[in-house]
Formats: structure tokens, C-alpha cells, sequence
């Protein structure tokens, strides 16, 4: 990779606007709020243009460097990412009669999940910044995407799961050399484990929004979608809401490509999706509240979007009310015929949380709450392939003769 100018100018609290110097360690601000990164965008929008970034073909995410902090390209940690496909779901839109509903599909990351585009640069500044040791609570994907980051860069990282986290999270995380700890309790709980343990291990906390650079990469969700767009952005953008990083970053990114010309002043109407089970921001939303209460025995499949609390919550409900959008909570019943429906009328296996966004978009349109008119995106966070599966497949004993004259009504 050649090398690139950046642009960081500062960090600047989310809620109180008080600054603070780049390249420098630094967590929550003084108030306890995240921390935003902010660019020189002067000098930015006249060192990018939409031809160089179209003659980029390699490098994934991190073709968009000069909108990320990473100073040194030494300092860029990489497992081969790549620009995640735009697929339109034409025969559930030409079912449905409505406008283009499109697939972000996030599953073709490194770790499987969007958690690597946040991770990648949380471990890449860690490097920059001199921090050898990390810690995070996680549903899974985060974790994952830490351990593999982290083992990539040499920093040594300590992964605390709520005791019920799918199986296949918690070993990719210890097999990609993660510290990995197994905790009675939820993603909250398995935090303050992380907060309390900071003096006796020295670690770094990359919690959910309690570093700044997550939400930088997430962010180049929302550049990405822009350019495959042709540098426009759809009129509804459907996203599986836990901590809200990538809603935030993408609400950021909007806001970073207008102010070099890269886009208008029109946004999509941003959809925060929750399970019914666990639907804090929604709570919030209905109630016209700036922030999110804590919501009780949380409990759904989808479990990236398992969050009881989130300190980005007045991010995610700024994001939600100045585009014009709403939140909206879906039940684990909704959210399994979504996934079966969608994996059989188009041939891709969501992940839950991505298939809460298509149970979403169903809802709200026959709710009104979405037009036939609105163009969608959906965000598939996630393989499919990561979570459990319903048992199947018909028995055949080989030995005996074979009806097929039935088996074209097996599943
Ligand atoms: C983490 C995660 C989410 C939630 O993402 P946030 O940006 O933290 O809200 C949704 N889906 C999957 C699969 C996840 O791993």
C-alpha cells in the first residue's frame, strides 16, 4: 500500500462538543460519553477525488484511508477485506410490488461479521498508539473479530462472553488467540468485568463505543454504500441495532461526504431494528426520551442485537430523529420466518439480526411506515453460517429401494 496522507484533527465528546488531542490514548470523554474522530475536511475533500478512489480495486475498507485515522500504513492491520456486495432481492420486491430492496451483505468479511470493519481499526490505532493488551465484552462477533485482529497485530486480547454465546463464537474467538472467559450474565455485565479489571491488567477497554475508532470503521459502511450507489444513498437504510455503531458511523459518514461534495444534503431515513425481547432504543424512541433505560431480562436469537444498554443511545436516537426515521422491534418469531423466507425466495442465508431487518421492512410496509416507493437497504451484519441451524435432511437407507416418486416432497 502506497502511502497516504491523513487528515485526523481532533476528538470532540458526542454529547458535549469538548475537545481533545488526536493521537493520543483516550477512552470515554469527561462527561462518559464516546468520543468522535474529526478531519481537516478542507484539506481532505481536495486529496480524494471519486476517480481515485474508483481506480483503488484492492484493499476493501481500507481503500477509504484518507476518511480514517491510521496515520502510519505500517500501522494497517489486514486479513483481506473486501468490499461487501450490494444484492437486490428482485423476486421478494417484484413479489411485493414494491421499489429496489437491496442486501448489504457484511457476511463476506474476515470473521464473518461487520464487527471487523470496527475491530481492524480499534486494533490498527492500538498499534499506532502503543496499547499491547485489549479487553472487550462481547455477544460473539466482536470478540472474534478482536481476536483476529488482535493476534494479526501481536497485541494480546481478553474476550468475556455472556455463558450462553453460540458455541461457534466462543471457540472462534479462543482459536483465533484470544484470552476467551465465559460469564453468567449479559453483554452489561460481562463490561463492567472489562471496566473493573483495567488497573489490575493493564488493558485497554475496546468496548462498544467506549474507544473512538469503531465507529470509524463502521463508518466506511455508509461510504461504501454511497459509492456502489453511485455516490447516492437509498431512501430507507433497515439496520440491526445493539450498541449502534454502525448507525452512528453511518449517520457520521453521511455528514463527512456532503461536507467534501461527494453527496447532497438528502439522507436516508436511518431504521434502528430491535427483538422485542431486548428493545431498549425503541423503548426510547416511542417515548420521545433522549436516552435508552437499561431493559430488563433481555432475551432474543438474534444475539448481536442482544444489548440491555448502550452509551451511544442519544447518538442512535439523534441519528434516527433528524433523518426522519424510526425504530421499530421484532419478535424471534418474525425474525425466524424471516430468515427461512428470504433464504428460500432468494437463495441467502441472513444471519438473524439481518433477518430482523427483512421481518422490519415487512412489517413497516404493511404498516406504512415504509412506502412501496422507498428504495431499501437491508444490512445483513453476519453469516448465516455462524449460527445454529434447524435440523434436516431426510433419512434414505441405501440398502432398500428408493421411492422417488416421494422424494420430491421431502425437505
Ligand atoms: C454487533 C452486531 C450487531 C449490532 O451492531 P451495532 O453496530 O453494535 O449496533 C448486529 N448484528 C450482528 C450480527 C452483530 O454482530
Amino acid at each position: 500500500m502506497s502511502e497516504f496522507q491523513t487528515f485526523t484533527s481532533h476528538l470532540e465528546c458526542g454529547m458535549t462538543g469538548e475537545t481533545y488531542a488526536a493521537d493520543e490514548i483516550h477512552g470515554l470523554s469527561a462527561a462518559g460519553k464516546p468520543l468522535l474522530v474529526r478531519y481537516d475536511l478542507d484539506r481532505l475533500g481536495k486529496a480524494v477525488s471519486k476517480q481515485a478512489l474508483a481506480a483503488r480495486t484492492e484493499g476493501g475498507f481500507w481503500r477509504y484511508r484518507e476518511f480514517l485515522p491510521v496515520r502510519r500504513t505500517e500501522n494497517v492491520i489486514s486479513l483481506g477485506e473486501v468490499m461487501t456486495p450490494l444484492i437486490a432481492a428482485e423476486a421478494i420486491s417484484a413479489r411485493l410490488g414494491c421499489a429496489e430492496l437491496l442486501v448489504k451483505d457484511e457476511g463476506r468479511l474476515p470473521t464473518g461479521s461487520f464487527k471487523a470493519r470496527g475491530l481492524a481499526l480499534a486494533v490498527s490505532m492500538a498499534k499506532e498508539l502503543g496499547i499491547t493488551r485489549m479487553a472487550m465484552p462481547t455477544n460473539g462477533n466482536a470478540g472474534a473479530a478482536l481476536a483476529a485482529y488482535g493476534s494479526r497485530a501481536g497485541i494480546e486480547s481478553y474476550v468475556f462472553c455472556p455463558d450462553d454465546t453460540p458455541d461457534v463464537n466462543v471457540r472462534e474467538i479462543a482459536l483465533q488467540g484470544a484470552h476467551t472467559f465465559l460469564v453468567n450474565g449479559l453483554i452489561n455485565d460481562c463490561g463492567r468485568i472489562v471496566g473493573e479489571g483495567k488497573e489490575a491488567m493493564g488493558w485497554f477497554d475496546c468496548s462498544t463505543l467506549k474507544e473512538p475508532y469503531r465507529i470509524e470503521g463502521k463508518k466506511t459502511m455508509g461510504i461504501e454504500l454511497a459509492e456502489q450507489l453511485g455516490w447516492t444513498v437509498p431512501d430507507v437504510i433497515l439496520y440491526p441495532t445493539g450498541g449502534g455503531t454502525g448507525l452512528i458511523g453511518m449517520w457520521k459518514a453521511f455528514d463527512e461526504l456532503e461536507a467534501i461534495g461527494f453527496i447532497g444534503s438528502r439522507r436516508p431515513r436511518m431504521v434502528a431494528v430491535q427483538a422485542t425481547g431486548c428493545a431498549p432504543i425503541v423503548r426510547a424512541w416511542e417515548n420521545g426520551q433522549d436516552h435508552a433505560e437499561l431493559w430488563q431480562n433481555a432475551t432474543t436469537m438474534a444475539a448481536g442485537i442482544r444489548v440491555p444498554v448502550a452509551v451511544g443511545d442519544f447518538l442512535i436516537l439523534r441519528a434516527i430523529r433528524e433523518s426522519g426515521g424510526f425504530a421499530i422491534a421484532v419478535s424471534d418469531e418474525d425474525i425466524q420466518a424471516a430468515l427461512v423466507g428470504f433464504a428460500r425466495e432468494e437463495g441467502l442465508l441472513l444471519c438473524p439480526e439481518g433477518a430482523a431487518t427483512y421481518a422490519a421492512f415487512l412489517a413497516a410496509l404493511s404498516s406504512g411506515q415504509i412506502s412501496k416507493h422507498e428504495s431499501c437497504v437491508l444490512f445483513n451484519c453476519a453469516t448465516g453460517l455462524k449460527y445454529p441451524m434447524p435440523a434436516a435432511g431426510a433419512a434414505i437407507d441405501m440398502h432398500a429401494p428408493i421411492d422417488y416418486g416421494s422424494i420430491g416432497r421431502a425437505k
